[in-house]
């Protein structure tokens, strides 16, 4: 090799060192801290304490609580939806939506790589396969075009629902997931699953406060799903609920997460394999006052977005913006390098200033419990992984 690429790759190198060292200063001026700064850290108010002594005082610690009632409305309030039921956390949720749904064993359930491992762990509680499809670039979240060539290509539709000819299983659920915060075309997804008779379960565990077209993420399947872990943009320490419309999925849903006991005074009667799946008062105290949080929350999140957004704009880089037609909650904020190379010089510069960034997940279609499933090419999928990185996105109240 001659000196003159080496000489180039070294200027490079320097240059994004020089553009790393610019984003660690933004950042550490955006949170006026000399802190370490994480990704997402949570903010707690004193009513927060106060309410949760209450809970604490009542002698209602567990899910028979008055603030569970009272938290699910209060959500039921923000999102519009008609029912909410509150159970243990956003993994539980998922596993009792398609519980419900009829996702079981020898079934197929359509989802994106792109996820938390909880999608893909609770698709295989149920005894079903996942499939993987591609992701939009745009939304980084499921690619309607990637699903509905998979079901053209696959999908056969019968009497009793859609099945895949390459397998001669069941597709029984599809769950898209509004990835960061982000607002998939849920809308397009709907559709093209009611053309295949195909249950949609919504995992908008990373979506509290993301609308799609003015209405809620999780608002537009059969049943949608939250998240209140403590990462998330409100949180209950550990908490998840369930979004739906039909009054029969939610009397199903707290009778099922409270294992199936028929209320009586006195006697234990189970009518049925039931979970323990309820979210205590404790933490749904937490919740209830949590909520009043949101609204300023939300506000202080796209005030970050818009600061890294426009910091971006200036300094060449690509931040993933708000999709159309959606209002993101912006999350986890995201920034598009080059490639894998520039992406990972990003995390080592950065991690090593202080300032936390991460790649996203290991795609699911990557973990050893999912390496056999069926997916379909995962371009965009593994693009994005490999160039995608998170930067700290917390309300800076966490840091006053
Ligand atoms: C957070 C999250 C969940 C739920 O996680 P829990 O920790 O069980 O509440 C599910 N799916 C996605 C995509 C998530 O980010």
């Amino acid at each position: 090799m001659n000196g003159l690429p080496e000489k180039k790759i070294q200027w490079a190198i320097s240059l994004g060192c020089i553009m790393y060292d610019s984003f660690v200063r933004f950042v550490r001026e955006l949170y006026q801290t000399n802190e370490d700064i994480q990704l997402h850290i949570p903010v707690f108010t004193n009513e927060d304490k106060t309410t949760v002594c209450d809970a604490i005082d009542s002698t209602f610690v567990s899910s028979v609580s008055a603030y569970v009632g009272k938290f699910e409305q209060k959500l039921c309030d923000f999102t519009r939806s008609s029912y909410v039921v509150s159970v243990v956390n956003g993994t539980a949720a998922l596993h009792l939506a398609m519980y419900l749904s009829g996702v079981s064993k020898k079934t197929e359930v359509i989802t994106q790589s792109l996820s938390f491992v909880a999608t893909g762990n609770a698709i295989l509680y149920t005894g079903a396969t996942p499939v993987f499809v591609d992701i939009s670039p745009d939304t980084l979240g499921m690619s309607p075009i990637a699903l509905s060539t998979f079901l053209e290509e696959h999908g056969e539709l019968r009497e009793n629902g859609t099945y895949n000819r390459l397998t001669g299983r069941r597709i029984s659920a599809c769950v898209p997931m509004h990835t960061f915060g982000h607002p998939c075309e849920i809308d397009k997804i709907i559709d093209i699953c009611k053309r295949w008779a195909i249950v949609v379960i919504e995992d908008a565990a990373e979506a509290l406060g993301s609308f799609y077209y003015d209405r809620h993420c999780g608002c537009f399947g059969k049943l949608g799903v939250l998240s209140f872990n403590g990462n998330k943009t409100i949180t209950t320490g550990g908490g998840g609920a369930m979004l739906m419309d039909s009054s029969i999925t939610a009397e199903r849903s707290r009778h099922l997460s409270t294992t199936a006991k028929v209320p009586h005074a006195w006697e234990f009667v189970h009518d049925r394999l039931g979970f323990n799946y309820r979210l205590p008062g404790l933490n749904a105290a937490l919740g209830y006052s949590q909520m009043n949080s949101l609204d300023g929350l939300l506000k202080e999140k796209r005030k970050i977005a818009m600061a890294y957004r426009e910091w971006a704009n200036d300094n060449g880089f690509n931040f993933v913006a708000e999709p159309k037609n959606a209002k993101s909650n912006f999350w986890l904020n995201t920034l598009l390098m080059e490639g894998k190379q520039q992406r990972d010089a990003f995390l080592e510069a950065t991690n090593q200033r202080g300032i936390m960034t991460r790649p996203p997940w290991n795609p699911l279609h990557t973990l050893p419990c999912f390496t056999k499933c069926l997916r379909t090419e995962l371009t965009i999928t593994d693009d994005i992984v490999g160039r995608a990185v998170n930067i700290p996105s917390s309300p800076r109240m966490a840091y006053q």
